[in-house]
């Protein structure tokens, strides 16, 4: 089930552009991102999906629930370094628009969800 609020709806677009940027950069592909690439988005797309706080939640980077494995942390960790920056010149809106909602406190769950940092 994926939410149709626009934040969620912008922060699929968000996501996809930041990887188009990296991979482009990093990997040299044109058009469609490259497999590995594409694997990490299909997973930040999923993350997003069942993402708890839905519209209400902060960016993921200041978000007190760590969902994605650790693998896939590190990877997004380092495309976002690199693609981060770079969004501010190529999609200045969206970059704006997501340093914004980076401001929001995030929300109590009704069922708080622990994660083995916080436990
Ligand atoms: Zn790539």
């Amino acid at each position: 089930m994926s939410s149709n609020h626009p934040r969620i709806l912008r922060e699929h677009k968000t996501i996809d552009l930041m990887i188009r940027i990296y991979c482009q950069g990093q990997h040299r592909s044109e058009g469609a991102v490259c497999q590995s690439c594409q694997t990490l988005r299909d997973y930040a797309h999923l993350r997003l999906e069942k993402c708890p706080y839905q519209e209400k939640k902060t960016t993921c980077a200041n978000c007190p629930t760590h969902c994605y494995k650790k693998s896939m942390r590190e990877q997004v960790k380092i495309m976002m370094r690199y693609a981060g920056p770079r969004m501010m010149l190529q999609h200045p809106w969206y970059a704006i628009l997501h340093l914004i909602d980076g401001f929001r406190k995030p929300v109590e769950l009704p069922h708080k969800i622990k994660t083995q940092e916080n436990e």
